[in-house]
């Protein structure tokens, strides 16, 4: 899929996105856009943070994921849904399928947070743990799809995730019309992905920049590589950014190749200012993969009047969901 090919397709891609938002607009937050003037006196021009850490599962993956849910034939939800998540994405798999009343499976890997596991059991999914790696989990996933044929519900790399997580960039152009650069946290691409197929086929003048951590970027390593990548999985703040993006990517990584605007890598101490930041100045609990726009304008890494930018700038703040220790921790300054 090469630039030229997929410019042709954004009108597509486009209808597949307001489908979606129609689709789970019933199930899922229509979340707040809020101005933060401490980033907006920071930057020099207005800043805005999309809350999806008010999503009823506290990240924004309860859009991808029910979209893909209520796009399947009822035999294929009835066969048993299966999915290998870092967390958010099992967390919103379990939450859409006991809404429609069908079993789901989470399979995570040991380097999980305990409090993302206990989300999901609440929530009444069974959570087996497999493995150190996303790639362990996923390797099981595919081998119980080919042995049992239940139905996967992949945490990036499908089309009605895409779409569903595109929806965002729908409301913010409702709520942003001239909207000139959008901030997203990038670890599959299926966020960062269906954020600019949205905006790029919405209103092109717009910039879309993806923000991961240093420690286990995949997505930037394999960009840079020119093809999908293996990297180590490492401990980092930001949990819910890390994993591969998949040795046999379909989709996300032509996408982000072709429409992210650039990409920007973060050190633990910038996201961990981040997630204070949020703390002290928007009053918001966030995780750190939540955190990485707020901490890239702050750090300075994006200067949006250096970009020659004077209109607004809108951060994904994609999820919440942080042990609440390690939180206290942070904001007190302890770490790192
Ligand atoms: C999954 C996740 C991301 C990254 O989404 P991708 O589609 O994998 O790039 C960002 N933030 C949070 C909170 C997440 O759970």
């Amino acid at each position: 899929m090469n630039t030229p090919h997929l410019a042709n397709r954004l009108p597509d891609a486009l209808a597949g996105i307001e489908a979606a938002a129609a689709r789970i607009q019933d199930h899922v937050a229509r979340t707040p856009l809020v101005a933060s003037p401490a980033l907006t006196r920071h930057c020099g021009v207005p800043v805005y943070l999309k809350l999806e850490t008010r999503q009823p599962t506290g990240a924004f993956k309860l859009r991808g994921a029910m979209n893909a849910l209520l796009a399947l034939t009822e035999p294929a939800r009835r066969r048993g849904l299966v999915t290998a998540s870092t967390g958010n994405h099992g967390r919103a798999v379990a939450y859409a399928a006991r809404a429609m009343g069908v079993p789901a499976t989470v399979y995570m890997s040991a380097i999980v947070p305990a409090n993302k596991v206990e989300a999901v059991r609440a929530l009444g999914a069974e959570v087996r743990i497999i493995g150190r790696s996303q790639d362990d989990a996923q390797a099981e996933v595919d081998r119980l799809v080919a042995a049992q044929g239940l139905t996967q519900i992949p945490p990036f790399d499908h089309l009605d995730i895409i779409a569903g997580q595109g929806t965002i960039g729908l409301e913010l152009l409702d709520d942003l019309p001239d909207l000139a650069l959008v901030l997203v946290p990038l670890s599959g691409g299926g966020l960062a992905g269906g954020v600019a197929l949205a905006i790029k086929a919405r209103r092109p003048a717009a910039r879309v920049i993806g923000i991961s951590m240093t420690r286990g970027a995949a997505m930037a390593a394999s960009l840079a590589a020119g093809h999908p990548v293996e990297i180590v999985e490492e401990d980092t703040l930001a949990d819910s950014l890390g994993g591969g993006i998949g040795r046999d990517n379909r989709v996300t990584f032509a996408l982000c190749r072709s429409l992210l605007d650039e990409i920007i890598l973060l050190s633990e101490a910038e996201i961990a200012a981040g997630i204070r930041h949020a703390g002290h100045e928007e009053g918001e609990r966030v995780e750190g993969a939540g955190a990485v726009g707020i901490a890239a304008l702050l750090c300075g890494k994006i200067r949006p009047t250096g970009l020659g930018l004077t209109g607004p700038v809108a951060v994904v703040v994609s999820g919440g969901n942080i042990d609440e220790g390690l939180h206290r921790r942070i904001m007190m300054g302890d770490i790192p």
